[in-house]
């Protein structure tokens, strides 16, 4: 394997803006595009800008997707802890961000990168830095490492990449699925447990759990990766699960692997939405995927509802929430508006609530009058 300038060097030789650019474009398979800024939503579902940075691009790893993996030929950089402070209070201070969101690849092994890590985080909260900070941990991070995570992050989490062990050792061959990421994600969920015990009426923040899937990487169907989501929010109480869509890299094992389409990640955060926000379950989706239980390019709620005309159409006078949320358009804000504000007397209303009233139309009654008639909305499907 060729040994880089830059990895004899430790990246030392190259400017802090040089290296933060390297480090935000080396998070492509964390969460975000390769911009230094990436969205993220916070608990009350509101759209906040995080400054997006690896602490290393180093890694010892293998991941056959990743760009940082060891065998690579690319420079590797890292910031220090503080340099990481210095750059989230800067970024902070003139309001360009609202938290961080930090990753990194593995330099040593996962305890020494994750307690450098935790440095991060403990020096922003020592100089009294309330935004929000979203951790990404290494597989195999030590429990005494998630414990005080747990008490100062506002997210945090391991990837669990794909749905099983076998994809699992085919993606990442240094790590196990059972021992590095499912018991870290087991936890992740009784360290909140307890925190949120020991925190109960203090107002003290505590963290939730997330994980991110690499969608496209191996041949998983999109109804396996919804089941294990609603597996893992049943079992390990996860909060929120990322999908990212494979895209091959250079100099990698899947280098010719295809690339999986955007709409594809789009379409699974829209179907795990409806397992996490509106309380159905995975089986429930059994009808929208086709036969290779892959989604289609369409809403899988709206799909949902066309495939189901006997649920509709719904009376928004007297509907309960349930039946609410099954109407393309109403989403849990806008049927607990409706809820609290009936009776509702006409779509103006309605869009006032914040319900998307194109879309709801041809699902709903509003003081007994259909809105559209929906076998014209839906081209005579039945
Ligand atoms: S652990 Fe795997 S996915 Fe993470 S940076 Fe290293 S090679 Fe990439």
């Amino acid at each position: 394997m060729s040994v880089s300038v830059e990895k004899l060097t430790n990246g030392h030789h190259r400017t802090l803006s040089e290296r933060m650019q390297f480090l935000s474009s080396g998070t492509k398979y964390d969460s975000c595009n390769q911009s230094a800024v990436c969205h993220a939503f916070g608990p009350d579902g509101r759209c906040i800008q995080l400054y997006k940075t690896l602490l290393t691009n180093y890694c010892a790893g293998e991941c056959a997707y990743c760009p940082n993996r060891c065998e690579r030929d690319v420079p590797r950089v890292s910031l220090t802890p503080e340099e990481i402070t210095k750059i989230t209070w800067s970024f902070y201070r003139k309001n360009a961000i609202e938290g961080l969101f930090l990753s990194s690849g593995i330099i040593g092994d996962a305890e020494i990168t994750s307690q450098k890590q935790l440095e991060v985080v403990q020096l922003l909260r020592q100089q009294g830095f309330t935004g929000y900070i979203h951790v990404r941990m290494m597989p195999g991070t030590p429990k005494y490492i998630l414990e005080q995570i747990a008490d100062l992050a506002n997210k945090f989490g391991v990837n669990a990449e794909t749905t099983s062990s076998i994809n699992y050792s085919e993606i990442c061959p240094n790590f196990d699925y059972k021992n590095d990421v499912l018991q870290r994600l087991k936890w992740t969920r009784d360290l909140i447990r307890e925190k949120r015990r020991e925190y109960r009426g203090t107002g003290h923040i505590v963290g939730a759990n997330d994980t991110q899937f690499v969608v496209g990487a191996v041949d998983e169907p999109d109804r396996d990766i919804i089941r294990t989501v609603n597996k893992f929010m049943d079992k390990y109480a996860l909060r929120r699960p990322y999908f990212m869509s494979f895209d091959p890299i250079p100099d990698t094992p899947l280098e010719n692997g295809s690339p999986s389409p955007k709409w594809r990640e789009q379409r699974l955060y829209q179907a795990s939405f409806l397992l996490k926000d509106y309380g159905l379950m995975h089986k429930d989706l059994e009808d929208v995927y086709n036969d290779s239980g892959n989604l289609m390019n369409t809403d899988p709620k709206l799909e949902l509802a066309n495939m189901h005309p006997e649920r509709f159409p719904v009376d928004i006078n007297s509907a309960s929430m349930d039946e609410l949320l099954l109407v393309p358009g109403i989403g849990p804000v806008s049927a607990n508006r409706i809820i609290h504000s009936r009776p509702i007397g006409s779509e103006e209303e309605l869009a006032r609530m914040g319900a998307v009233v194109s879309r709801a139309s041809p699902f709903i009654d509003l003081n007994g009058v259909r809105q559209t008639n929906l076998a014209s909305f839906t081209g005579g499907y039945s």
